[in-house]
């Protein structure tokens, strides 16, 4: 499956009213593994962000189509006691995509009910205690495989990017690039934490980037009055969908 056909379009995606559509120049690339972090940088939105959903949709792919069954997977699941939210609608939507009727996912479904309800049945037997720490159905109580898959994806990127930025391509890629506002910050804690002197330039240009989003809302914001609206530009206006998706937020399907 080619996911980057199927990807969804999330908060860090493209932005809203992102009008560039230029094929960027590709970073060089000097292991294998390159390649594909080079291909996280070839379109707009946060890099991270878009290996975070390809690497989940390449692992949720792999485990429905081979590993349902495998008892090392079904373990591991058991222990964390199902999936985190995002990724049990991620499970569902590409079972039931792939197959119309989910029955891969009805497997790990029915085991994942079976010991939450011993769960509830154990809890049930014990005395009651005051509610505290966690609660059944807090989606902290869950420790999501996917969502470990994909911290580990994203680790080993994050490393390698630091590494790649002795080379003046990478960092003229990553000047360029619109990581989210959580994704910049781990970038910089990390470039922190291993000294890469590199990492200089990048957060300069970065910072400059933001500046000039946080400036477009400004804009916006004193255009606003009802004498000043003829002043208002589609930059300003598009900076909303940009500030938004910087800052991480979710489109929501109210409204
Ligand atoms: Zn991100
Ligand atoms: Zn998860």
């Amino acid at each position: 499956m080619d996911d980057r056909n199927t990807t969804v379009a999330t908060a860090a995606g493209p932005a809203i009213g992102g009008e560039r559509a230029d094929p960027r120049p590709r970073p060089p690339v000097e292991e294998v593994g390159d390649v594909a972090l080079a291909d996280l940088f070839a379109e707009p939105g946060c890099p991270l962000c878009r290996l975070r959903e390809r690497s989940a949709r390449r692992f949720v792919g792999s485990f429905l189509w081979e590993s349902v069954t495998d008892v090392d997977f079904r373990e591991r699941l058991a222990r964390g006691r199902g999936f985190c939210p995002e990724h049990g609608g991620l499970v569902l939507a590409i079972d039931t995509a792939a197959e119309g009727t989910p029955v891969g996912s009805a497997i790990l479904l029915e085991s994942i009910l079976r010991l939450r309800l011993a769960d509830l049945e154990d809890r049930g037997r014990r005395a009651p205690r005051p509610r505290r720490g966690r609660r059944a159905g807090d989606p902290g109580a869950v420790d999501c495989p996917v969502c470990e898959q994909v911290d580990v994806a994203v680790a080993g990127a994050s490393a390698r990017i630091l590494d790649l930025l002795r080379l003046p391509a990478w960092r003229a890629t990553l000047a360029a690039a619109e990581p989210c506002i959580p994704d910049l910050e781990s970038l910089d804690r990390l470039a922190s934490a291993r000294r890469t002197a590199a990492w200089a330039e990048v957060a300069a240009a970065q910072r400059a980037r933001l500046v000039a989003v946080a400036d477009r809302l400004a804009g916006l914001v004193a255009h606003s009055a009802h004498d000043r609206r003829h002043l208002r530009t589609r930059s300003e206006v598009a900076a909303v969908g940009e500030a938004a998706a910087l800052l991480g937020f979710r489109a929501s399907t109210d409204g």
